[in-house]
């Protein structure tokens, strides 16, 4: 979508002198603060489609027309948990009669699968399962090296390093700097949830406190491996931490330039424990993922320049529109994703490579596989991927819904 400056000025004279100010400054490239990230949070209306823009605009002028995904796979090695956070509803008990632990050997050959299907990145999360030893981790990176050796491992979120850390009885540093040893390549920064006390109360009851979050992932990047962002919002959270969030994720970047991207992630609510207790709302609304995306994208200007849109929270029909307002990223394909699906979200576990070049193209842009670090490995501007059935049957609720938009 091209946008003139008449365009732009139509659309600017129907805000209100604050939010226009505002707007123009982002367009000049200047920072904006927390406070008027805040205040872009509130837009509605006209003034929202001017946010939406603005954020297109600068998206276009900072990584052009190009949408990126990775081939990747989820590897969730166990979902046993006793940390009990209130949003999560992916953890199970030892004795409960869904509770998973992978074994190696299944890692490897999820792996294999995985190499053979394209990939070239694993991602692996687990709960803090409180049976395992922290050499575990680095056993999960020496077994999938050993079965694959060229796969990029984007492995262990801070949560995870600080568990692991702590079961090392050593500091993150030096847990970090032997997993990197043993081939870990780059790290989800998940477990951020919102970086605020206030917030992290009610949904972790702070077990993993911001600063830690902070700490281990600046600590990461000092070390070598670079990380995603996140945020999740859409529970207890309002618009002056989301805009607070962003402004601190800035402040990490400014410092140690390891963020690869910023990936929002809409509280999915269905099974959360907090949303079940009533104490929590059903996620963010279409109104707020809009201005999410945009709001990073003009805050983390200079900054952060991928902008990630989850297809597996949001669903392949909103993110189409979310790559019109900021965003220029589709995530990865994932094959088995089992967090956001335990919580609920009804988008379907696998997206293959052939149905993302399809999503993307229907939001008129250009189609371009990326590894993990954002290199292109391959541009779909005059052909199509290879096809792959997808790896997990879908149902056909699944199914229609990725049809109908593909
Ligand atoms: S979010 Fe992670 S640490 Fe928290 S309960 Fe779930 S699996 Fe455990």
């Amino acid at each position: 979508m091209i946008h003139t400056n008449i365009d732009i000025d139509v659309l600017y004279n129907s805000t209100s002198p604050v939010i226009r100010t505002i707007l123009e400054k982002a367009l000049r490239g200047e920072e904006l603060s927390v406070q008027e990230g805040t205040a872009l949070f509130h837009t509605d209306g006209k003034e929202l489609e001017a946010l939406l823009k603005t954020a297109d605009i600068i998206r276009k002028g900072k990584v052009g027309d190009t949408v990126s995904f990775v081939i990747t796979r989820n590897i969730n090695f166990t979902n046993v948990c006793y940390m009990g956070c209130k949003f999560c509803a992916f953890s199970k008990r030892m004795e409960d009669s869904d509770a998973t632990f992978l074994t190696f050997d299944k890692i490897a050959r999820r792996s294999q699968e995985a190499w053979d299907r394209g990939a070239t990145e694993v991602c692996i999360q687990g709960g803090l399962h409180p049976k395992i030893k922290g050499d575990h981790y680095r056993n999960i990176l020496k077994t999938i090296k050993d079965q694959v050796p060229d796969m990029h491992i984007h492995a262990f979120s801070p949560f995870e390093i600080w568990y692991g850390s702590k079961l090392s009885n050593t500091t993150p540093e030096a847990f970090l700097k032997d997993l990197k040893d043993h081939g870990l390549g780059s790290m989800p920064g998940t477990a951020a949830e919102i970086l605020d006390i206030e917030v992290r109360e009610q949904l972790t009851q702070d077990k993993l406190s911001a600063d830690e979050w902070a700490h281990i992932i600046k600590t990461a990047h000092n070390v070598g491996l670079r990380s995603t962002s996140t945020i999740m919002y859409g529970h207890v959270d309002e618009p002056r931490h989301w805009a607070a969030h962003i402004g601190r994720i800035r402040d990490i970047q400014k410092e140690t330039g390891g963020f690869t991207e910023f990936v929002p992630l809409g509280f999915i609510h269905y099974d959360a424990p907090i949303y079940l207790e009533g104490k929590a709302r059903a996620g963010p609304t279409y109104k707020e993922n809009l201005q999410m995306h945009a709001v990073a994208r003009v805050m983390l200007n200079g900054w952060i320049n991928n902008i990630q849109v989850s297809w597996v929270k949001m669903g392949p029909e909103v993110a189409q529109k979310l790559l019109q307002g900021g965003g220029n990223d589709l995530g990865g394909t994932l094959m088995n994703e089992s967090i956001s699906r335990a919580a609920g979200a009804p988008h379907g576990q696998e997206i293959t490579p052939a149905e993302m070049v399809r999503i993307i193209r229907g939001a008129g842009r250009t189609p371009v596989q990326r590894n993990t670090i954002y290199e292109v490995v391959e541009k779909y501007d005059d052909h199509n991927p290879l096809y792959h059935q997808p790896l997990v049957k879908r149902c056909s609720e699944q199914a229609e819904r990725i049809t109908n938009i593909c």
